[in-house]
């Protein structure tokens, strides 16, 4: 990597209060290519998205700066099944996809324990997906996408989330989107008419889900097995 991409930022553990620092990439470095519709970016150079979650290398405890400080009654759960269970990883420096995904896979694995907020979980979960399909390994995308569509409808179900931060109208056109990444055509339909229909809805996200609707009809039509997964792009 070129020099000079990266700087060290200053951050204190969530669990442990130890300081440490971890690297991020600078903003005027970063190279936008194209973003998909489920807004997976893509970087010409190096990705920042790889710096997102902070590992601490006192505790081991993988966090994002959305997380919630650990409070003292969920601390020996956190210790139990999963600080005890680690070897302590040493990500703070520059970091591999390897890197980049152990990082994620353990702030989604803490995010599940401490019971972070949902919409928390599933972006962790959609952006572990987005790794897997920069190496081009649909079956492990998938997966993550399940995952991360599973949670953005528990939330949009629960209404646990602030519509500031979440507007029902992208988390509808979300849901849809991720279901027709997965081709479960009937469920697209469903979610993307629920944004239709919803009078309140904002107009953006109305219009960017008729044009994924007609896109998706029409590799309904087009395809021998809409069952099948081979990814959309
Ligand atoms: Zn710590």
């Amino acid at each position: 990597m070129a020099v000079g991409l990266l700087y060290d930022k200053s951050v204190k553990c969530i669990n442990c209060g130890q300081a440490f620092q971890t690297k991020r990439m600078r903003s005027n470095s970063v190279r936008m290519e194209k973003v998909d519709t489920d807004f997976c970016p893509h970087y010409k150079n190096e990705n920042p998205i790889y710096y997102d979650v902070n590992v601490c290398p006192h505790c081991g405890l993988a966090f994002t700066d959305s997380f919630s400080p650990i409070l003292p009654a969920i601390r020996e759960k956190l210790e139990k099944e999963y600080l005890s269970k680690i070897r302590i990883p040493e990500l703070c420096g520059e970091r591999s996809w390897e890197d980049a995904l152990r990082s994620y896979e353990l702030a989604f694995l803490s995010s599940r324990i401490v019971k972070e907020k949902l919409l928390i979980q599933a972006n962790l979960a959609l952006r572990i997906a987005w790794l897997y399909r920069y190496e081009k390994r649909p079956t492990d995308e998938k997966r993550f996408l399940e995952y991360a569509v599973s949670l953005y409808v528990s939330m949009y179900e629960s209404q646990d989330y602030d519509e500031e931060v979440m507007p029902d109208s992208k988390l509808m056109f979300i849901i849809g989107e991720l279901y027709g990444r997965l081709a479960e055509w009937e469920k697209t339909r469903i979610w993307f008419s629920h944004l239709f229909m919803d009078k309140s809805a904002d107009q953006k996200w109305r219009t960017r889900g008729r044009d994924r609707w007609l896109e998706y009809k029409s590799m309904i039509t087009n395809i021998d097995d809409p069952d099948g997964y081979e990814g959309v792009r």
